[in-house]
């Protein structure tokens, strides 16, 4: 989510708190919703500023509720030394975002029942509240408000332990495979597709209901979406870093790129350039000095980005990308380990060598590393 669909609200007990705006439009809905219709239908005969005061302190008390879930995670994590991000409460839940994956299975598996805890406590305080504001005759607005809150808090602890990424149920699946398996990419292959069944049968529900007008629905079908955007997001990654596994960086390459002088313009570069690019479909080119050793590449693309009335008086050396800002990588390195080694080749060209140190090869901006940067790490989200 950018900073810009956010707002900052600070610090809460050392962690950086922000809310979606999403969050504010859903408060108002559900506010108008109590307001206008729930209260008023249920307890007749107060004034109407009661029936507001109520709806709005109904949620902005289910808005806390829902800062103490994300606080456990984070809380939890902390203490566990592992980095906390911040956390962000949106529309039906809110993230706690992790810099780094928790080391063991029993520290995820804490990290992600803390949240579920926090909301457990947080109904039994509204059940209490509920208990002791109800009038052994009639029932009062304040005690239908705590009512309010503790249900949905226990629909809200239900809807999170179910078993599937990124759910805390997900995160407690994930790390009892992990801890039984010793494997934690398997815990999160089985959390996911899980996620394949929950979002699936959730989303079914949340359509019968639509039929019937309840308003659970939503919330079903938003968790449903969350949770099958999730399952596929992990299967993506999964299968590249599958395809990537046994390949080496000489598997990606384009071989043999061609050889261009730095002192060409870009006129000379671009008529050249074409024969080559035709033929052999590359973008990169290396770029050979007058002493007669590769000192860079050059990119078509970038040499294509130059206006044609300047191209007859910009060189090649001007566009050059140095050898020693390029990454160079050995031709027969495994391509997992080129990625975890330099994050930065997702980004640029990269030079292949063999082990006499000659070019042969590059990789350049468009090729499949450059899907792969996000092969390796996604972020670690505690949610909703
Ligand atoms: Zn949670």
């Amino acid at each position: 989510m950018s900073a810009r669909s956010e707002l900052s609200l600070g610090r809460v007990l050392g962690i950086r708190v922000s809310i979606s705006w999403g969050l504010l439009l859903v408060s108002a809905l559900v506010t108008l919703t109590l307001a206008l219709d729930q209260y008023p239908t249920t307890f007749p005969g107060h004034g109407p500023w009661r029936y507001w005061a109520a709806a709005a302190a109904t949620t902005a008390l289910f808005a806390l509720s829902i800062l103490g879930h994300e606080l456990g995670h984070a809380l939890v994590a902390r203490g566990e030394q592992v980095g906390v991000e911040g956390v962000t409460l949106w529309m039906f839940g809110g993230v706690a975002r992790l810099s780094s994956p928790p080391r063991t299975a029993a520290a995820e598996a804490r990290i992600a029942l803390a949240g579920p805890a926090a909301t457990g406590v947080a109904s039994g305080i509204f059940w209490l509240l509920a208990a002791a504001t109800d009038s052994a005759t009639v029932p009062t607005l304040s005690s239908a408000m705590f009512d309010w809150l503790a249900r949905t808090n226990v629909l809200l602890l239900a809807l999170n332990l179910l078993p599937a990424l990124p759910l805390d149920g997900g995160r407690v699946l994930g790390a009892t495979v992990w801890g039984a398996t010793g494997s934690a990419e398997l815990g999160e292959t089985v959390a996911s597709r899980a996620g394949w069944l929950v979002g699936a049968a959730l989303g079914l529900l949340g359509l019968l209901q639509l039929r019937n007008g309840a308003s659970g629905a939503i919330w079903a079908l938003v968790i449903a979406a969350f949770v099958l955007g999730a399952s596929i997001e992990h299967e993506r990654r999964r299968r590249l870093s599958e395809e990537l596994r046994d390949r080496v960086v000489g598997d990606v390459m384009r071989p043999t790129p061609a050889v261009v002088d730095g002192w060409m313009n870009i006129e000379q570069l671009l008529v050249h350039g074409e024969s080559i690019t035709a033929s052999r479909h590359q973008d990169v080119l290396l770029v050979r000095g007058e002493d007669g050793a590769v000192h860079g590449v050059v990119r078509l693309s970038i040499a294509l980005a130059v206006p044609v009335v300047a191209r007859a008086g910009v060189t090649v050396s001007e566009l050059l990308e140095p050898r020693r800002d390029v990454p160079v990588v050995r031709v027969d390195e495994s391509l997992l380990s080129v990625i975890a080694s330099h994050p930065e080749t997702g980004r640029g060209t990269v030079m292949v060598v063999d082990h006499a140190g000659n070019v042969v090869g590059v990789i350049g901006p468009d090729s499949l590393i450059r899907r792969s940067r996000w092969a390796g790490g996604s972020p670690v989200r505690f949610g909703p």
